[in-house]
């Protein structure tokens, strides 16, 4: 699944390349979709903006219409001069929205729909998010107080709870419990408070140091993440995807383990990140 900063980014250069423009094709294999294109057309609306809230990617058309997108696990939008081929297969392709200097496609996006922007601020799946770590009126009392709340839980499926924080993937769940020296299997209630004030501030550190830098990238969903600080593509991360290899803190070998009801992979270090319970 992307996590807020993928769409975050991904949102930025759709915003850059298609604001202010006119549309002037629009297509999409969904028939809801399609449906509203017939009876209200998307083409020749302008694109007034494109935002990410969380993991959710936000258009704005004009004429009161927004196109609410959500990536899931494989979904993600492209950008592309007109002409210009397509690195994924027109069978994975779910919309198009074409400028006359760019075309956005998303392929594989399993969940869109149109709202009137007036229901943005009632609707139901994005009223349930919680705070935004990539907002910039980011509530950390809200966000401590939404982690609180679960306090049977364990910490990494907290942190991966949408409804708590929204912006966590499974990357940073990892990285964010081993930079802080949490268990991720730890309940929330053994999780002392400048440990959980640790795991918001670097979560937020984390995902924001990745959307920082100018260079986003025309395809939109190529990572480049880093949590280290280092740029070699091998030193990257800390734990993730690292299961065997020396923690690059104490030298014990990475550990993982399939997690919580969705059996999301964890990876963390037994020596750094001990239980407190
Ligand atoms: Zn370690």
């Amino acid at each position: 699944m992307p996590e807020g900063d993928t769409i975050f980014r991904a949102a930025r250069t759709l915003h850059r390349a298609l604001a202010g423009q006119r549309i002037v094709r629009f297509e999409s294999m969904f028939p809801h979709l399609t449906r509203v294109h017939d009876d209200a057309p998307v083409t020749g609306r302008t694109v007034e903006g494109v935002r990410a809230v969380g993991k959710h990617m936000m258009m704005d058309f004009s004429g009161d219409l927004v196109l609410r997108t959500h990536m899931r696990m494989n979904g993600s939008w492209h950008i592309y001069r007109p002409g210009e081929a397509w690195q994924r297969p027109r069978h994975a392709m779910r919309i198009v929205i074409a400028t006359e200097d760019f075309v956005a496609v998303g392929f594989d996006i399993p969940v869109a729909e149109m709202i009137a922007q007036r229901d943005v601020k009632r609707h139901r799946e994005l009223q349930r998010l919680g705070p935004d770590l990539l907002g910039e009126h980011f509530d950390i009392d809200e966000a401590t107080r939404r982690i609180r709340e679960r306090g049977s839980s364990e910490i990494a499926d907290v942190l991966l709870n949408q409804r708590v924080l929204a912006g966590i993937g499974n990357v940073y769940k990892s990285e964010v419990l081993l930079a802080c020296g949490v268990s991720p299997f730890a309940a929330v209630c053994d999780v002392t408070d400048a440990e959980v004030a640790c795991l918001v501030a670097t979560a937020r550190k984390f995902l924001r140091a990745n959307v920082s830098d100018g260079l986003a990238p025309m395809t939109t969903y190529t990572g480049f993440r880093r949590t280290t600080g280092r740029s070699d593509p091998r030193e990257r991360l800390w734990v993730y995807g690292r299961a065997g290899e020396p923690c690059r803190k104490c030298a014990t070998p990475v550990d993982i383990r399939a997690q919580g009801r969705d059996a999301r992979l964890t990876y963390w270090c037994s020596n750094c990140q001990r239980s407190t319970s």
